[in-house]
Formats: structure tokens, C-alpha cells, sequence
């Protein structure tokens, strides 16, 4: 067998911001399997700088090579692949990364898309929109253009001192229609009052307001404002995901399959949170068309019952690095029902955008 990391850099069409910063490129990982004539396809959501996460693209390409290739050399079964992985200390988006890899080689392999080769599937993702920090007006224009299109949820970025003016705003270009907003960490407990102010607006919920690694102050913020909290940040793992919801730290979870281990734990996460009365949705981490297939097909998973960020690609690339992306209709996007996770790699253009190769095995 053989396996290759590709390291590409695809530029977005709008530069996406967030409280952390302004994203121009996605700069990514791309890892490629062959086994005899069956080729997997898989993404790191790592990113360049240890802005979002300790991992990035350098700690992934260091904790795969030198320690996980070795455990997937004889092509184990995903669950396998993470208990032989177990002793490495974090590090999931890495792990993330070849345990979706054998996901996609293994419903490849029996013929079935991954979106049916996971279980029990609702057949197609419903697709909210997610509208990056920029002048107000744009942020309003993007909103009512997103009800046009279709989009079943309006998720707008907020950061501490904004968060009035952009809401009250983007409501009032929407009215009732279910809206949520994302802090990506930007508050503390110190902006209770801040926080609360934002009750009045009948949001869906509040994401990671508060630090990206808490659990603890979450839930003491739960208790005192009527918002529902999602974590997002927070949830790196099924056991941070479990412990979240025993402390009632979060109504809702958004689940990147990237950034806790890959498919085994997204399951077990979404499975548990279903039957403890959480809300599941999908995010993304603006994948590429490879990473975004993943998304799409969890996500159209039935225990996940909120629409999640998984645009179609033509939202964030000019062009992408596969030739068959996907198309967003009535808010829905449809997974591929090619075997494994159906698109297909336009392999001259992922090499024509590489800046970095690396042969694994
Ligand atoms: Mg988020």
C-alpha cells in the first residue's frame, strides 16, 4: 500500500473572519491511500498556525509520520486504528485525519457511500449558513441573500463589543427566522451581563462563548442566561462531549468529525447526545471538497437533527479539488451515492496547488 500527504494551498473567495482573526487561504492536508486499485481520500482540519488548536498542519505531518503510520500500515478497521492510537496523548486532529482515511477505504471497498455505510441515515444534510465579521451592511446583504438561497439556519461571528450591533442588525434583516451566533471564545464570565443581553433576540443558541478548552464556566454561564449554549471549541473528544453534558454545560453540539478523532467518536458523541436530549449539528472547518464529503455525509447521519455548516463548495473556492462538488437545493445537499465518501479527486489540480509532499508509506 501506499500513502501520501499533500500539503495544498486552495484561496477563498471571501475572506472569512472570525474573533481569532481573517483566513484568506485554506492551507491543508491532503492524505491519499492506494491499495490495490482502491484509492481513500481524507483531510486534516489542522491549519497553519496554532491559532484555533495547539495541533496545526506541522504537529499533524510530526505525530503521523513519526508515530501513526505504523498503525495503520496493515489497513485496521477505523475503531482498531484509534485504540492502537490510544497512547498518543490528544493529538485527534491528526488521528482524525487516517482514522476518516480508513472510513473512506473501507465503504469504498464494500461498494456503499459513506453516508450509508455509517447507519442510520436521514439521506441528505440540511445545510445552514455560517456569515463571517465584516461591515454591518454586508453582513446584512449576506444574511437576506442567505434566506434567499435557501438556507435552513443563519449563524452570524460575533466578538465582545459587536455582538449588539451585528444581532440586532442581521435580525431585523431576517425576522423570525432561526438565527445563532458564534463567539469562537471571545468572552468570559466577566460578560455575564453582555452575554444575557442577547436573550432578547429569540436566538437558537450561543456558541463557545467562552474559552475553547471549557467546560466548567459554561455551565455556570448556562444557568444564568436563557440562550442555549453549543460547544463547539470544547468538544475535542467523546469523553470532553460527555462530561459536557453531565454538568449541563451545553444544549447543543457541534461535532467536527476533524478535530475529535474522526467518525468512531462523531458517532458515539451524536448517538450519546441523542439520547440525553442534545442537539447535534455538523461544522466545518473550511474543508476542501475532500474534508467537506466527510461533513456532508455525517451530517446526513439521523442522529444529527440541527442544520449544520457544511455549505456547497462553490460558497468558499473558485475552484476546487474535486470535479464533482457539492450543490445545495432547498437548504438540503445530497451526499454523492458513489461508494466511500463519491467525489472524485481532480488529482492535476490538487498537485498543480501542493507545496509540500510527503510519502508516509
Ligand atoms: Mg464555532
Amino acid at each position: 500500500m501506499e500513502l501520501n500527504c499533500y500539503r495544498v494551498s486552495l484561496p477563498l473567495i471571501v475572506p472569512f473572519t472570525t474573533s481569532f482573526g481573517t483566513q484568506k487561504f485554506r492551507d491543508a492536508l491532503i492524505f491519499e491511500l492506494n491499495k490495490d486499485g482502491t484509492t481513500a481520500y481524507s483531510e486534516s482540519v489542522t491549519e497553519e498556525s496554532p491559532g484555533y488548536s495547539y495541533e496545526d498542519n506541522v504537529t499533524a505531518i510530526h505525530v503521523i509520520r513519526d508515530f501513526l503510520t505504523e498503525s495503520i500500515k496493515d489497513l485496521p478497521e477505523p475503531k482498531e486504528f484509534l485504540e492502537r492510537a490510544g497512547w498518543i496523548k490528544g493529538h485527534n486532529m491528526a488521528k482524525g485525519a487516517l482514522e476518516m482515511l480508513l472510513w473512506d477505504f473501507y465503504s469504498k471497498e464494500a461498494g456503499i457511500p459513506l453516508y450509508k455505510y455509517i447507519g442510520a441515515t436521514k439521506g441528505n444534510a440540511e445545510v445552514g449558513v455560517s456569515i463571517g465579521m465584516d461591515e454591518i451592511d454586508l453582513m446584512m446583504e449576506r444574511a437576506k441573500d442567505a434566506l434567499k438561497r435557501g438556507y435552513k439556519r443563519i449563524k452570524v461571528k460575533i466578538k465582545k463589543g459587536m455582538e449588539e450591533k451585528i444581532v440586532s442588525s442581521v435580525r431585523s434583516a431576517i425576522g423570525e427566522f432561526p438565527m445563532s451566533v458564534d463567539a469562537n471564545t471571545d468572552y468570559t464570565l466577566d460578560d455575564i451581563d453582555t452575554i444575557k443581553s442577547l436573550d432578547k433576540y429569540g436566538l437558537k443558541y450561543i456558541e463557545q462563548p467562552l474559552s475553547y478548552d471549557d467546560l466548567i464556566d459554561h455551565s455556570n454561564l448556562a444557568s444564568k442566561i436563557s440562550t442555549p449554549i453549543c460547544l463547539d471549541e470544547s468538544i475535542t473528544s467523546f469523553e470532553k462531549a460527555r462530561k459536557a453534558i453531565s454538568i449541563n454545560a451545553c444544549k447543543v453540539i457541534n461535532i467536527k468529525p476533524g478535530r475529535v478523532a474522526g467518525f468512531t467518536e462523531s458517532l458515539n458523541i451524536a448517538k450519546y447526545a441523542h439520547d440525553h436530549g442534545i442537539h447535534v449539528w455538523i461544522g466545518g472547518m473550511l474543508e476542501t471538497g475532500i474534508g467537506r464529503a466527510f461533513n456532508v455525509s455525517l451530517a446526513s447521519s439521523s442522529f444529527v437533527d440541527y442544520p449544520g455548516d457544511t455549505s456547497p463548495n462553490d460558497r468558499y473556492f473558485k475552484k476546487d479539488i474535486v470535479r464533482n462538488p457539492f450543490t445545495m437545493s432547498d437548504g438540503v445537499i445530497k451526499p454523492n451515492d458513489a461508494p466511500g465518501i463519491g467525489v472524485e479527486v481532480d488529482h492535476r489540480f490538487l498537485v498543480s496547488f501542493t507545496s509540500e509532499r510527503f510519502k508516509l508509506l
